[in-house]
């Protein structure tokens, strides 16, 4: 992997960074380069609020390798405020989440990786503290 990538996979994971269509002002996550709505170049960045609402949800027990000890969790479908929707975990919810449930992104544990137990952090998303 190359320091360009890296840098990119670091703010995609630390900070809600997309990208904005020049053209049509289409906000994109993840960042592609190019507009999933006019089909134009777009590379200019992004920072997304990492504030939105639960889409959809989903309640994972039959984990994927390295994230058992966390079972069971909930992964949702979360729609940003500014359009874009992505997977991602829930986290600190006490209670069953409703769709329509506001949330906001924070950073992660995702997963433990390998016998090194290398420590892999993402963005999760927890019920909306300060709306
Ligand atoms: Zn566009």
């Amino acid at each position: 992997m190359n320091l360009s990538q890296n840098w990119r996979l670091a703010e995609q994971r630390y900070r809600l960074v997309g990208e904005i269509c020049p053209h049509c002002g289409v906000k994109i996550y993840p960042p592609r380069d190019a507009c999933p709505d006019c089909s134009q170049p777009a590379q200019e960045r992004f920072t997304f609020s990492g504030k939105g609402e639960i889409y959809s949800y989903t309640v994972v027990l039959d984990a994927p390798e390295g994230y058992e000890e966390q079972v069971p969790y909930l992964i949702a479908l979360v729609k940003l405020d500014e359009g874009p929707m992505l997977t991602a975990q829930l986290t600190d919810f006490d209670r069953e989440p409703e769709i329509g449930d506001r949330v906001e992104m924070v950073t992660r544990k995702l997963r433990t990786e390998g016998n090194a137990g290398i420590i892999v952090y993402g963005y999760k998303f927890r019920p909306l503290l300060m709306p």
